[in-house]
This record gives C-alpha cells, structure tokens and sequence, in this order.
C-alpha cells in the first residue's frame, strides 16, 4: 500500500439528476492527482484533491508535440448496493502500454489501482443508482515541460476524474448505422493506433463528422495500408458473426487491444461459439451478405458495451440489418456482461473488484 494524500471538498449539493446527465459532462468533487519529475525520481505526491483548475506554462509540451494518453472504466452500483469495478486491472495495464509507447513514464500498477479505488471511494456518493447508469472513470496524463525542444518531456502530470453517466442508449438497446470510409484511415501497423493516445482520436474526427453528415452514427474503419480489412468501428472494437462462425479483427498493432473485446471472446469461446480472430475483408462482408451467411455486426467497448449494427454502407453497397432489434448475439452478450457489472449474474471469471 502506498499512502495517497487526502485533501476534503466543501461537498457542493450538486444532485444528479439521472435523466438530465449528458454524456462527459458533469464532474465529481475530487480528482486524483500526482506529478512526475525525473529530476526528482520519479512520481511525487500522489493526492485526491478538490476540483479545480490547472495552471499551465503555455509551452507545457502536450500542447505542443501532444503527448497525451488516457484510460476509460465505469464504476458500478451493483443492485445490492456495492460498488464494482470491471477489469480494472486490465485499464491499468494498457495505461502503462500506452505511456511506453509515448515515451512517457510507467505508474506503480498497484498504485494507479489503489487510486481508482481510493477515488471512486470518496465519491461513491455519485454513482447514480438507476439501472444501466455508472460513474465513468477517466484517467490521463500529459507532458508538462515547457520546452519547445522535440524530445520526451522531463515531467508530467497523472490525473483521475469522475463523470457520473448514463445509458449510451437512454431509449433502449438500439442498433447503429455506420459507414466505411476509404478517405481516412485512423491507424496504421506500427504507429499508435494500439495506445490510446490522445492524437488519435482528434485524427478521427473529420470522418466521424462527414458520415454524421450523411446520418451514419459511427464509422468503420479499414486498415491503412490496403484499405480492405475491417479494423474497429468509432472507438470500438468489431465482431462479425457469420452463419458458422463469430470472428474479430485479429490485433495486428494498428488496434486498440479493447477490455470488452477481450471479455466478449471469452464468453464466446464458454459458450461453445467457433470464434476466430483473424483479418476479415470488406468483400468478405458484402459476399456474405449476398449469399445469405452474414447474421450480425456489432461493436463492443467500455461506452455502449455492445453496440449493434442496423446498417453498413461501403461505396455504392448496403448491408442492412434490422433499424429497430439488436441482433441476437449482441442482446446476449449485452445481458450477460452488463448482468456482472451490476451484480445480477454471477462472476465466474473474477472481473470485479470492489471498491468497498
Ligand atoms: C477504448 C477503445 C476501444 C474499446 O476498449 P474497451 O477497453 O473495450 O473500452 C476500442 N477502440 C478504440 C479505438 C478505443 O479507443
């Protein structure tokens, strides 16, 4: 155990009215926060304080050079009133692969663990109770130096928030259209499409706003180098389930290594389903569909969970699934693992951790 320091909040009567809450939008009191200096040998002074601004030198080098990574994990009150997490081991793994491939520093995995717990702890008092609501958990860090030299900052900044959410589908478990794009591409082998870095995301954003233009919710993706395999859908991971088989983009280095990914081919395999990961192609998907032994498409990730697809457009193609019902595998999985987050399905697999 180390000791994380604790500074109270004045608790603001901030009540949080489940239906009003907008996705990202309302914070908790406290944050976590620690700063790294190599001069000083490393992470100093890890403390949950009381929101509040930071102050910046403007050549701080994340806004300059962008090194930058996050994490996303949920809190959850589970129906008997206990408070779980989901995997979060798994989130802090991936931080820290994130932060090498950026060339930013490592955090003590027991240490960055103890954090979201201490955090959620404190602020337990947030997690909205309705069903399919939680408390979003946001962890990132950021280079701090001021230099305009191009080269890893000497410092930086780790911080945790909290945002209390609700369901990504307030009406109900609906399937999504998505388009192909062959515009873009959001990653490429050996870049940084594995890390969760905050550059690739702002990389993205023209073709997710182009196909909202044409009234697509998400996009899909195709890998950088032939633009013929499917690689994720918005910052989801994808499955595609055939007649005889579910399969998933194998993590070829252009992916991000999704928990939920990770969890769905667990359950798949339990279930007896012949699941692959492997490359899938485009074509693949269109002929399949045309023969008849295309059955679903859905997306998995922290957000949504499972997200189904109603339809898929490619160039002058449509591959069209049901507007209004989930495809049957995605309502299972969705059940299942939002039934061990909350606390209605045993977990068999050790995923939770609780926070109290
Ligand atoms: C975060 C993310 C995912 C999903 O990961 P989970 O751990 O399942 O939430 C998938 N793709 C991208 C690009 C992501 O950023």
């Amino acid at each position: 155990m180390i000791d994380i320091n604790f500074e109270t909040a004045e608790k603001e009567s901030k009540v949080v009215i489940p239906e009003k809450l907008i996705f990202g939008r309302t914070f908790t009191d406290h944050i976590f926060e620690m700063d790294y200096d190599s001069a000083l040998g490393g992470w100093q002074n890890p403390t949950i304080k009381k929101m509040h601004n930071l102050s910046m030198h403007p050549a701080a080098m994340v806004f300059h050079y962008g090194q930058a990574i996050f994490e996303g994990l949920k809190a959850y009150k589970q129906i008997d009133g206990r408070v779980a997490l989901f995997r979060p081991e798994k989130n802090v793994e991936r931080m820290n692969k994130s932060a090498a491939r950026m060339s930013m520093p490592q955090i003590d995995p027991e240490l960055m663990l103890q954090a979201f717990i201490e955090l959620v702890r404190v602020e337990k008092e947030w997690i909205p109770t309705k069903p399919g609501y939680s408390l979003y958990i946001r962890p990132f860090m950021i280079a701090t130096e001021p230099c305009f030299g191009v080269r890893p900052s000497e410092s930086y900044k780790f911080i945790i928030m909290l945002s209390p959410v609700g369901p990504y589908y307030p009406e109900g478990f609906k399937p999504v259209p998505i388009m192909v794009t062959d515009k873009y591409v959001r990653a490429v082998r050996k870049g940084t499409g594995e890390a969760k870095a905050a550059g690739n995301y702002a990389a993205g954003l023209a073709a997710q706003v182009e196909a909202k233009k044409e009234g697509y919710t998400q996009v899909l993706w195709l890998d950088a180098i032939e633009q013929k395999y499917i690689e994720e859908v918005g910052a989801m991971n994808i499955f595609v389930r055939f007649k005889d088989e579910v399969a998933t983009p194998a993590l070829n280095g252009s992916i991000l290594p999704g928990i939920t990914r990770l969890s769905v081919l667990q359950l798949l395999r339990d279930w007896g389903y012949n699941v692959n990961e492997r490359t899938i192609s485009i074509d693949e998907i269109i002929d399949r569909y045309k023969n008849g032994t295309l059955l679903e498409i859905f997306g998995t990730g922290t957000a949504a969970v499972i997200s189904s697809v109603s339809k898929l457009k490619y160039k002058d193609e449509l591959v069209r699934f049901s507007d209004n019902d989930a495809g049957e595998l995605s309502v299972k999985l969705y059940d299942e693992l939002t039934g061990v987050q909350y606390g209605k399905i045993k977990d068999r697999y050790n995923w939770i951790t609780y926070v109290d």
